[in-house]
């Protein structure tokens, strides 16, 4: 019976190759033993290396050699950038901690955290999608897909690749990003970012929080041009359906906002909000955002 790879010994092997194939460079890999495991019986270090799931295929079916292989492990450089891998998407959703956006139109900017986390979605003449993306830690980014090609830095603690998930961690239980990539479903998107003076914003499964206080959660935001706002009633086609002010805390639930310039602007707790063909679905400024702690 094969006993499985310890998981800090798999995290040490995609560190000390930072985090991309050896062969080839892609930031998508698997766990190869370099003599077999059949052979050496024990899991080591000194044995183990990531490889992508296409050369991973190509040295156990002996397309290429083992030679090959401790030709590339000896001239490897660990440091700096992945080589770029494309992504060929067409995703239906994309979830934000856990409020949906859905059915895009256009040319759409979907979320922008401060500069923090960016992302945009659009869609192509042939209906494909191009997606950009970036995430940064301190203000250096760590994770982007530029026009769909994925790449990540490889100074950090750890980058797990498990199917199409991306998990970027600062230390153990430390999650910076959770990105999930779908093709054909959703683009799922978890992740803690430092915006300083001790206060961070977070996208779990509890939805957006700001501080401790602050939450956008289980809101639907569809056929709109970008993310997310609030009140208790229904607002349709108004330049900004809700707006919050200074030392107000405004907790909207429930409210529809449709054909909307800005369907929330600074506004706080939005809860189960419906949000359809605005512009933009929430704004935040930060120099106006008051953080309540408790
Ligand atoms: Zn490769």
């Amino acid at each position: 019976m094969r006993e499985i790879i310890p998981a800090e010994m798999r995290r040490q092997c995609r560190q000390k190759y930072g985090f991309k194939c050896v062969i080839c460079g892609i930031p998508h890999y698997q766990i190869h033993h370099i003599e077999e495991y059949a052979i050496v019986k024990e899991h080591k270090l000194e044995n183990l290396v990531p490889l992508c799931p296409n050369h991973h295929e190509m040295l156990h079916k002996g397309s290429l050699s083992k030679q090959f292989l401790l030709d590339k492990i000896k001239n490897f450089d660990s440091k700096g950038w992945t080589a770029s891998q494309e992504l060929m998407l067409k995703p239906l959703k994309i979830i934000l901690g856990n409020n949906e956006i859905s059915e895009f139109t256009g040319a759409s900017i979907i979320c922008n955290f401060l500069g923090e986390l960016y992302m945009t979605l659009k869609k192509t003449e042939n209906d494909d999608f191009l997606i950009n993306f970036i995430a940064k830690r301190k203000g250096k980014t760590v994770f982007s897909i530029i026009d769909n090609e994925l790449s990540h830095t490889s100074d950090i603690w750890d980058v797990e690749v498990s199917g199409t998930s991306y998990i970027l961690r600062e230390k153990a239980r430390d999650i910076l990003l959770n990105l999930t990539l779908n093709k054909n479903d959703a683009v799922i998107v978890y992740a803690k970012i430092d915006i300083g003076l001790n206060n961070k914003i977070v996208l779990d499964d509890r939805g957006i929080s700001f501080g401790n206080n602050v939450y956008i959660c289980n809101n639907t935001i569809s056929k709109s041009q970008g993310g997310v706002i609030v009140l208790d009633k229904s607002i349709n086609k108004c330049g900004t359906a809700a707006r919050g002010y200074d030392q107000s805390q405004i907790d909207i639930r429930g409210a529809k906002a449709k054909r909307c310039d800005i369907a929330f602007y600074d506004c706080m707790r939005c809860r189960e909000c419906e949000i359809e063909e605005c512009q933009i679905g929430f704004y935040w400024e930060l120099k106006k955002l008051k953080i309540w702690d408790n």
